[in-house]
């Protein structure tokens, strides 16, 4: 076996033994946090079989549009409208909303759905719409792309991940320079220091799924008790909330506050296409993480079209394109090589997902009723 299989089925061993965590019942007690951190991909990941050739489209093609509901980043949502365009010649249209507002408006049109498919965000939000009875289930012939299906497919077919990210902190290394002694912060506790008084900033998970991961991630690793009392003080050291996830990178790196709370491949973005002066830096005690997920709408008006994209989302050959257009999550299917694996190599916690999806509601709702509300958040 070569260096690179025994990696790989390292990876995938421990990535199993994270399943089966995650597969223990729901519960409100918060799942522990991982002794030790799972091994990252110091490469991309080898595919052990061939990943199953890219979708082709079906003889006749009856839809013509394809309604998306899309939550990733603009730039990303613009480009895989017209790769999907080209290759299939069915008009796209999207609307960007983050996860909260994306879960809000899937409920709102419950009766009579706009959109017939929604494209990323972290699965939370799916885990919650599928307890709804929002979704239609689908047993894509592509899932044999991914490499990890127990963990990355409902178990219903009613969601499938298609992006890895992990949490981490951008701070601002001009407000450093002007803060002599001050080190960015390696730990959820470094946040609360003095320093970062009134010089946080992350978004309300209200709105956004990156902020929810956040929440989420305290209460799995402190426990629900000590986690709300964590968020209490995590509340006063708060600059402002923002309506979006990924926002506060950018209002950090340009200079409105010290620290942001932001998945780790939005502040590369900012950092390496933006060059924004940023470092980033992650919780030595663990950070969580998100799958994007991706579902099929019940009552979607162009279901064919959702299908074909559904299929093609699971195809290495669309999840190659994050990164031509600045998107640096890890890919969930076989065969593509990932942009920044560095980003996996830290200390994650064993989010639980499951658990996480079935509290969203009654977790957003105290934050916002007992923390803080969401009115007036920067755009
Ligand atoms: N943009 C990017 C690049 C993301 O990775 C994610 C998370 O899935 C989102 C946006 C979600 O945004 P929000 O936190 O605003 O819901």
């Amino acid at each position: 076996m070569t260096t690179k299989k025994v990696r790989t089925l390292i990876i995938h061993l421990l990535m199993a033994a994270a399943i089966l965590m995650a597969c223990a019942p729901a519960t409100t007690e918060s799942p522990t946090v991982a002794t030790e951190p799972p091994q990252a991909a110091t490469e991309a990941p080898a595919a052990t079989e061939e990943p199953a050739a890219a979708t082709e489209a079906p003889a006749e093609i009856t839809d013509t549009e394809l309604n998306v509901l899309c939550t990733p980043q603009e730039q990303w949502c613009q480009g895989m409208k017209q790769e999907f365009e080209a290759k299939y010649g069915i008009t796209v249209n999207y609307v960007r909303m983050s996860s909260g507002e994306a879960l809000a408006r899937v409920q709102a049109e419950k009766d009579n759905p706009q959109f017939d498919i929604w494209w990323g965000g972290p699965i939370d939000s799916f885990v919650a719409a599928k307890g709804e009875g929002l979704l239609e289930a689908y047993d894509s012939p592509n899932y044999a792309n991914l490499t990890d299906p127990a963990k990355m497919k409902d178990v219903d077919n009613q969601w499938v991940g298609i992006y890895v990210g992990t949490l981490g902190f951008a701070t601002n290394t001009d407000w450093l320079a002007a803060n002599p002694g001050v080190e960015p912060p390696r730990s959820w506790d470094d946040l609360l220091k003095p320093e970062f008084t009134g010089q946080v900033m992350v978004a309300h998970p209200s709105s956004s799924g990156t902020s929810y991961t956040a929440l989420a991630t305290v209460l799995q690793i402190r426990g629900e008790e000590a986690g709300w009392e964590y968020l209490k003080q995590y509340d006063a050291q708060m600059a402002q909330y923002t309506k979006s996830g990924a926002a506060p990178a950018k209002f950090v790196g340009q200079g409105e506050a010290a620290v942001a709370i932001v998945f780790s491949h939005d502040i590369v973005n900012e950092i390496e296409n933006n060059k924004l002066p940023l470092v980033l830096t992650f919780p030595e005690e663990g950070t969580g993480y998100e799958i994007g997920g991706m579902a099929i709408l019940k009552g979607a008006k162009h279901p064919q079209a959702a299908r074909l994209w559904f299929d093609w989302a699971l195809t290495p050959e669309a999840q190659a394109l994050g990164p031509v257009y600045a998107a640096y999550q890890a890919p969930t299917v076989s065969g593509v090589e990932l942009s920044h694996p560095e980003l996996l190599e830290v200390n994650l916690i064993d989010y639980d997902f499951i658990w996480a999806g079935e509290h969203k509601k009654e977790f957003v709702d105290k934050f916002t009723n007992e923390i803080a509300g969401a009115e007036n958040l920067k755009e």
